[in-house]
């Protein structure tokens, strides 16, 4: 895979590239320029070393330092440089790019990953303009001192070398050293560089070639390859150009010998100055570009994180509109509702529970109205058919757009399990509250209930006058049943004997078992003689045999009954109806007394 290719990165290979490119970059523009002691046109060393250094940990500088420093000086000896020149220039190198490097690695950390590439392109630039300056000014200085050359000049020619070199070759080595040499043969961007730079080189040649000022022209070509491959395009273009025009130049052609008055600096610093310009077009919209890749990489990667915060939810979350169009639902309400996200869009009030509807669009509607969240909880139909108990908060949120009414958020979960355990909590207890006032045996009304009961209808005499009738029940020689035949069978007749009590009345009458073989029947509103009647019923319903375990039972009860037409104590009430009940018994069981109103 070619495009997969990087530059070695093995110590001894990273450190041989790096020397051989710094030795013979050095050697070929100490040999273009003019002479020992002359300054060369574009010194693209610095650059490259400043880029390596960016590319790599800090703590490796100092052996990438020694081995750029180690192959410039024997590569400026060879150019013509005495030893101490040599020394002296290579120190003003390594002082500028330790600047600029030691600059922006303080302020930016990890280069590759800037927090903002606008203000990346100001600290390089800014690094670079001032470490150009001070390493220019000690270069011009030695090289007045030890070859009395002209300070002015050297410093310009130096400051315009260094800083286009610095620009073009630091951004370019950074790419590089970043991508490797697929960036030249990674697939789809092949073609694509080789079409812009070719255009490029067909402009910059045509330019060249001639004698018309028309530099401006390769700019259009240069920020149509700048626009294509950013960074690597500015690098590429600028460097092709800089041949181009080099080599042109050198040969006789092109614009920058109109002027004839014009020397050999003169045209170099031309020359300086059209690539210069060249960077000031392109880099700032490069850094603008790679700024606004970055900042959309990072709105996507939220847009990711809380897309996947919502799609991983156990909750659903639905985005509503106000007009109750459902326009975003999670994927858990597959798991929820057993249906798609899809299937749940759109207005659909279908998939509430019809006794929940009204309330929930009111709820809907209020969240819109006041803007306050709230909490419901209502049931929605799973696509199997049964419902699920949903505890849903409704939130308002802007609206996509920003204009219009607010959207409804809305995060749902489901509590059928909680709901189902509050129904049988509140099951039981309603069975526990029942079983207090019942009578386990008989399933008759208790005691307690007798007691509530009897003092509301006293009260209602009370209130409205309505006569109460209490009849007071004992079976006759009931003992003998139990003695005789066994509990069993006296539970059994105690049994039979409710239920016969309970069809002798009607149902608004009460009967209940105090406790053993007493029973008591409550009539409201009694007419007078009701009492008698069903006392009557009772002796009749009485009679038939009970089968308690196969044997046949007869027992018989005496009936005790007091009236209440007027207000009066429970206890009164009670004792009468006891003293009627001990009448009969006395006066031979198997009958009912009426209690005298004393
Ligand atoms: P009397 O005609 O005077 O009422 O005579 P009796 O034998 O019925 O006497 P009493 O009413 O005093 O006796 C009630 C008996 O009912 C006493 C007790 O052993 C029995 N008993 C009380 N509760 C239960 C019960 O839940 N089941 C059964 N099988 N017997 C009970
Ligand atoms: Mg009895």
């Amino acid at each position: 895979m070619l495009h997969r290719l990087r530059l070695p990165r093995t110590y001894w290979a990273d450190r041989s590239l790096l020397a051989f490119l710094i030795a013979t970059t050095a050697w070929l523009s100490l040999t273009l320029a003019r002479g020992p002691g002359e300054l060369a046109a574009i010194w693209v060393g610095n650059g490259i070393l400043t880029g390596w250094l960016l590319s790599r940990r800090t703590a490796t500088w100092p052996g990438y330092i020694a081995v750029a420093f180690a192959a410039e000086l024997p590569a400026r000896m060879l150019a013509g440089d005495e030893p101490s020149y040599a020394f002296a220039i290579a120190a003003c190198n390594l002082l500028e790019v330790l600047t600029v490097a030691g600059f922006v690695r303080s302020r930016v950390p990890d280069i590759r990953a800037p927090k903002d590439w606008v203000g990346l392109g100001g600290i390089a630039t800014g690094s670079t303009l001032v470490a150009c300056a001070v390493s220019g000014l000690i270069a011009a200085s030695v090289a007045q001192a030890l070859h009395g050359q002209d300070f002015v000049r050297s410093l310009g020619g130096w400051y315009a070398a260094h800083v286009v070199g610095m620009v073009i070759l630091a951004t370019t080595t950074l790419v590089a050293q970043r991508e490797g040499l697929g960036l030249f043969i990674a697939p789809g961007r092949r073609w694509s560089l080789a079409i812009t730079m070719a255009v490029l080189v067909a402009v910059g040649s045509g330019v060249f070639l001639t004698s018309y000022p028309v530099l401006f022209l390769t700019y259009p070509a240069l920020l149509l390859v700048a626009m294509r491959h950013q960074f690597v395009g500015v690098a590429l273009g600028v460097i092709a150009l800089g041949l181009i025009a080099a080599v042109a130049t050198t040969l006789g052609h092109g614009p920058l010998w109109l002027r004839a008055d014009l020397d050999g600096a003169g045209r170099i610093a031309l020359l300086q100055i059209y690539l210069a310009g060249g960077c000031l077009m392109t880099i700032p919209m490069c850094l603008a570009m790679a700024e606004r890749k970055r900042l959309a990489a990072r709105l996507g990667e939220s847009e990711r994180r809380y897309r996947m915060l919502a799609d991983h939810s156990h909750d659903v979350i639905a985005r509503i509109r106000a007009d109750g169009e459902r326009v975003y639902v999670s994927p858990s309400a597959a798991e929820m509702f057993g249906r798609t996200p899809a299937e749940m869009l759109g207005s659909r009030w279908d998939i509430v529970h019809p006794d929940d509807v009204a309330q929930q669009r009111q709820a809907m509607a209020e969240v819109l109205a006041t803007g306050e969240t709230r909490t419901d909880i209502y049931r929605v139909r799973h696509k199997d058919g049964h419902h699920v108990w949903i505890e849903a908060v409704a939130r308002c949120i802007p609206a996509d757009d920003g204009s219009g009414p607010p959207d409804l958020m809305l995060t749902a979960r489901n509590i059928s399990r909680r709901v189902a355990a509050e129904q049988a909590l509140a099951e039981s207890r309603r069975e526990l509250e029942r079983l207090s006032r019942v009578d386990a045996l008989t399933d008759l009304a208790n005691r307690r209930q007798f007691e509530e009961r009897f003092a509301l209808a006293l009260k209602r005499l009370q209130r409205h006058g309505m006569p109460v009738a209490l009849m007071c029940l004992d079976i006759d020689h009931f003992k003998q049943i139990n003695d005789g035949h066994g509990h069993a069978a006296g539970d059994t007749v105690l049994q039979v004997f409710a239920k016969r009590l309970c069809d002798s009345v009607r149902e608004t009458d009460l009967v209940a078992r105090l406790g053993g073989d007493e029973f008591v029947i409550l009539i409201e509103d009694a007419a007078p003689g009701a009492a008698e009647t069903i006392a009557r019923k009772v002796v009749d319903a009485t009679a038939g045999a009970i089968d308690a375990g196969g044997t046949l039972l007869t027992v018989t009860t005496s009936i005790g009954i007091a009236y209440a037409q007027r207000p009066t104590a429970a206890a009164k009430l009670m004792a009468m109806a006891d003293a009627a009940l001990y009448e009969a018994k006395k006066a031979g069981r198997n009958r009912y007394e009426v209690a005298t109103v004393s």
